[in-house]
């Protein structure tokens, strides 16, 4: 047999074990926020490692204000090294979203049920981490020794902006260009899809300052809500229909997402709610915004447009003061459609499921901003099992077949970036 038919062949031999990594992982409630039970995952996953001949290294994020002695941000890398050659990188995230309400299993019990594991991470992501576990390992079993390194990683705070993960690996020079070569993240983009990039983010605080007065008399102070509200009617009127009409080149899914958006995350003005009541005309209203931005608008005229629409907005109204404060930003990322990252990928789909991958964009971001950012490393997708759609919903599962399907696929494209092996 050729090493493609044996490295298949070996991961469907481990199929099983495949599942019982994933159940396992699964098992271990990395719940964040806060960030619980890193440490043991991590060690878990070092573990496996270990007996599949990766020397491995925990890395803490020790120099971060989250890592906690009771909530330590620990990560784990494993590499393994058959010559002298590239170095391909798999990443998965080892934290998970709060399991929420709605479920009819143990989110944490990793039940087997219609071909599918359920539980809160599976598909996001810890059958990925799996599925890239064992394709590092059908690659040993078929006894091919590629020239070059494979290396695994299981990072934290991935689904809090990711800090103390990837952005700690790749500050430190851990994952960097020059070290690295090439980098797939297994996060769940459906079985036959390559994820090359993301929109930007822009996230900011606006504040609206006017004057208080007695509540009887309003017309003697100057309301800061409705100085807010001037904003977003402007947003409604002016600002969404030309977002809408902006429509990027990059292939980003669902269909509405291909277009700049703009969301208010949260308002608040005046007294407190909860509070008693007091007949004030309100002199302070904050809210946050998250804009998503296209790769072709760029961030400085995405923040010049917020801009000049919070000034005209509110230039109507006499006595009001502003203030924007930036939050949060991240520039938009995308793999080059000719990288080898994305051609192996899409060769190995083919070879294992016969069809052509489609090539997508994510609506939000991931760990590949980090890798594309901080490590500059170009040749970066995200391919993994599980569908996009199910990431973060109660019962969230993952097809078993997907699962080793997209095992195959990620040992397949390792391979090949390794340039083959005998
Ligand atoms: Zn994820």
């Amino acid at each position: 047999m050729n090493p493609i038919d044996r490295i298949v062949a070996e991961v469907d031999r481990a199929a099983d074990e495949i599942v019982a990594l994933t159940q396992d992982l699964v098992r271990i409630p990395t719940v964040n926020p806060p960030g619980d039970e890193y440490a043991a995952c991590a060690s878990l996953l070092g573990d496996t490692l270990r007996r599949h001949e990766f020397a491995v290294e925990f890395i803490v994020a020790d120099g971060r204000a989250e890592h906690t002695s009771r909530h330590p941000r620990v990560n784990v890398v494993g590499s393994r090294a058959t010559g002298r050659g590239p170095v391909v990188h798999l990443n998965g995230h080892i934290d998970v979203v709060p399991p929420g309400d709605g479920w009819t299993t143990d989110p944490f019990g990793a039940v087997i049920r219609d071909g599918r594991i359920f539980g809160r991470g599976v598909c996001d992501m810890k059958a990925g981490i799996a599925a890239a576990v064992f394709a590092a390992e059908a690659i040993r079993r078929a006894g091919v020794e590629p020239a070059g390194t494979i290396e695994i990683s299981g990072t934290v705070d991935e689904e809090s902006g990711g800090f103390a993960g990837v952005a700690w690996l790749a500050e430190r020079g851990r994952i960097a260009r020059g070290r690295t070569d090439y980098v797939i993240i297994p996060e769940p983009l459906n079985v036959d899809r390559i994820c090359v990039g993301h929109r930007g983010v822009y996230w900011f605080e606006l504040t609206t300052r006017g004057r208080t007065a007695h509540g009887s008399m309003p017309f003697l102070g100057v309301s800061a809500i409705d100085a807010m509200n001037a904003v977003m009617t402007a947003i409604r009127r002016e600002l969404e229909p030309a977002l809408a009409r902006r429509v990027t080149t990059m292939p980003v899914v669902p269909d509405g997402a291909r277009h700049a958006t703009i969301n208010v995350n949260a308002i608040c003005g005046g007294q407190p709610i909860d509070g008693v009541q007091t007949p004030c005309v309100a002199d302070c209203c904050t809210a946050i915004f998250d804009r998503r931005f296209l790769i072709e608008e760029g961030f400085a005229a995405t923040k010049d447009e917020i801009a000049r629409l919070v000034k005209g907005a509110v230039s109507s109204i006499p006595g009001i003061d502003f203030e924007l404060r930036d939050l949060m930003v991240v520039e938009p990322v995308l793999t080059p459609h000719d990288s080898p990252v994305v051609s192996a990928v899409g060769g190995a789909i083919r070879q294992v499921l016969g069809s052509t991958a489609s090539l997508v964009a994510s609506p939000g971001t991931y760990d590949h901003k980090h890798v594309a950012r901080i490590a500059g490393i170009r040749d970066c997708v995200a391919y993994g099992p599980g569908e996009l759609e199910l990431a973060h919903q109660p019962d969230e599962s993952c097809r078993i077949s997907d699962l080793v399907s997209a095992t195959k696929v990620i040992a397949l494209a390792t391979l090949d970036l390794m340039g083959g092996g005998r």
